[in-house]
C-alpha cells in the first residue's frame, strides 16, 4: 500500500508553507509540494502588514523576518486624484521591538518561509507539478502529476488535499468553484526599479486621476530597491479598457514622479497577475479538500494584500485538519469548521474594504480625505489610529465619518 499522507499540500507559498508549519505541533503527517524550486519570484507588491505580521509572531518567525533584505516601514503615503500628499504615521515597531510592517522582496520572503517548513517533519517535494486530483466515492483522496526531475507521473495518497495553488488552483477549477467575476477580481502590473528618490520607510498608495479605481504604488524593498506597481479591479478596467503596463510607464514619466525617477532605473521586466479578492465569500471545502490563500479568493479587495490573509488561512486549515484526523473523518460536513473559522477571523476586516474599495471610485472623496488628512494632524492620527486598527476601521466606511470631515 502507498503511504497515506494526513494532509498533502498543493502549493508551497506563503499560504501552504503556513499550513506546514501549523500543521507540524501538531503531529499531522504532511506532504508539501511545489511545482518550482525555491528560491522563486512571485508578482507581489512585498508588503507585510499588520495580520502578516501577527502570524509570523505567532510562528515564533517575526524576530528573524525583521533581519530579511528588505525595508522597515513607518508611514503610508496617500496621493489623491489632484495630486496632494499626505503622509500617515504608523507605529514604526511594536512593544517586543519589532516594525509592524516590512516590505520584503518575494524571492526572499518565501524562501524564507520554505526553509521553515523544510525544517519540519514533512516531505517535500519541489519540481513536482500537480496536474489531477484522485477521488474515491465522492471523497479527494490525493493527487497525481509530474516529477519533473525524473519525467515520471507520480501518485500521492492524502485524507486531505490542500489547495495552496493561487488563483488558478486546479481543485478550484475541478470543482467548478473557481469564479471569474470581473467585480471581485483584480488586474495588477509590477516591476523593481533601482534609485527611485525620497522612498526609505514608507509605503506609497497613489490615486492617480487616470487610473481612478485603480491605484499606483511605491513601496522601498531594501538596498535602494523599489517594487512599483498599479492594480485596478477588472470590472472597472473592462468598462475603460487601458494598457496597465503604459500606463504605469505615464505615471512615471508625468510631472508628479518624473524627478523621482530621474536617477531610476528598471531592474525587471514589468509583469502582470491576478488577484480574486475577498469582496465575496468564495466556497473553500469540500469532500477532503480546502482551499488557501489565493486558490479560496482571500486578498484584500481595497488594498490588494493577500500574504496575511494566506498565512491565517493556512494556520485555520491545519487546525482544522487535526480535528478531522481525531475524528477519523474527512467529509465536507467536518471541513466546513475551517470555513467558518476563517471567516470568522477575516470576514469584518473584508467587508470593511470592500466598502473602501467602492470609496475609493469616488474622486470627490478621495480628494477630500487626503486634502483634510495633508492640512490636519488630527486627521492623520485618526488615519494611523484606524491603520493600526486602534480605532474601528470600519468608521471609514461610515458616511458620518465623511460628514465630519467635511465640517472640520
Ligand atoms: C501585483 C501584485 C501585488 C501584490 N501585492 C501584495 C502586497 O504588497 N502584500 C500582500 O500581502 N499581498 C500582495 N499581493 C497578493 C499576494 O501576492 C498573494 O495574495 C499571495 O501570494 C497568496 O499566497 P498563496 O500562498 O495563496 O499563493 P502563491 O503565492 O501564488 O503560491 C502558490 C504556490 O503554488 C505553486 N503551484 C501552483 N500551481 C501548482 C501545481 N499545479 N502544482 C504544484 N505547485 C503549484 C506555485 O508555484 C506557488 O509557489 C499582490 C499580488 C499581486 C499580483
Amino acid at each position: 500500500m502507498p503511504e497515506q499522507y494526513d494532509m498533502i499540500i498543493i502549493g508551497a507559498g506563503p499560504a501552504g508553507t503556513s499550513a506546514a508549519l501549523y500543521a507540524a505541533p501538531l503531529g499531522l503527517n504532511v506532504l508539501l509540494l511545489d511545482k518550482e524550486a525555491f528560491p522563486r519570484d512571485k508578482i507581489c507588491g512585498d508588503a507585510l502588514s499588520g495580520k502578516s505580521m501577527e502570524i509570523l509572531r505567532e510562528l515564533n518567525l517575526a524576530e528573524e523576518a525583521q533581519k530579511l533584505p528588505g525595508a522597515h516601514i513607518h508611514s503610508v503615503v496617500f496621493g489623491s486624484p489632484k495630486g496632494v500628499v499626505t503622509d500617515i504615521p504608523m507605529k514604526s515597531a511594536s512593544q517586543d521591538g519589532i516594525p509592524t510592517g516590512l516590505v520584503v522582496p518575494r524571492k526572499i520572503f518565501d524562501a524564507f518561509l520554505f526553509e521553515k517548513a523544510v525544517q519540519t517533519p514533512a516531505k517535500i517535494i519541489t519540481g513536482f507539478e500537480v496536474r489531477n486530483i484522485l477521488e474515491e466515492n465522492g471523497q479527494i483522496c490525493g493527487v497525481s502529476g509530474i516529477n519533473r526531475s525524473s519525467g515520471r507521473v507520480e501518485e500521492y495518497r492524502g485524507k486531505m488535499v490542500l489547495g495552496a495553488d493561487g488563483y488558478h488552483s486546479l481543485i478550484a477549477r475541478k470543482k467548478k468553484i473557481h469564479d471569474r467575476n470581473p467585480d471581485h477580481w483584480i488586474t495588477a502590473v509590477r516591476a523593481y526599479y533601482k534609485n527611485v528618490s525620497g522612498l526609505e520607510h514608507q509605503i506609497e498608495l497613489h490615486f492617480v486621476d487616470e487610473i481612478i479605481p485603480g491605484y499606483f504604488w511605491l513601496f522601498p524593498a531594501g538596498d535602494r530597491l523599489a517594487n512599483v506597481g498599479l492594480g485596478i479591479v477588472q470590472s472597472a478596467l473592462q468598462k475603460r479598457p487601458f494598457n496597465l503596463k503604459k500606463a504605469m510607464d505615464n505615471i512615471i514619466n508625468s510631472n508628479t514622479f518624473a524627478e523621482r525617477f530621474e536617477q531610476a532605473e528598471a531592474v525587471s521586466k514589468t509583469e502582470g497577475w491576478n488577484l480574486p479578492a475577498a469582496s465575496i465569500r468564495r466556497k473553500n471545502y469540500g469532500n477532503g479538500f480546502m482551499l488557501l490563500g489565493d486558490a479560496a479568493g482571500l486578498i484584500d479587495p481595497f488594498t490588494g494584500e493577500g500574504i496575511g490573509n494566506a498565512m491565517v488561512s493556512g494556520k485555520h486549515a491545519a487546525e482544522t485538519a487535526a480535528k478531522a484526523v481525531q475524528a477519523g473523518r474527512f467529509d465536507a460536513e467536518i471541513l466546513a469548521e475551517y470555513d467558518r473559522k476563517l471567516w470568522n477571523h477575516i470576514g469584518a476586516e473584508a467587508r470593511t474594504s470592500t466598502l473602501l474599495q467602492k470609496i475609493g471610485r469616488n474622486k470627490t472623496l478621495l480628494n477630500m480625505v487626503i486634502n483634510k488628512a495633508a492640512g490636519s494632524a488630527h486627521v492623520r492620527e485618526t488615519l494611523s489610529g484606524m491603520m493600526a486598527n486602534t480605532i474601528p476601521r470600519k468608521n471609514l466606511a461610515s458616511p458620518l465619518f465623511y460628514m465630519k470631515l467635511l465640517f472640520s
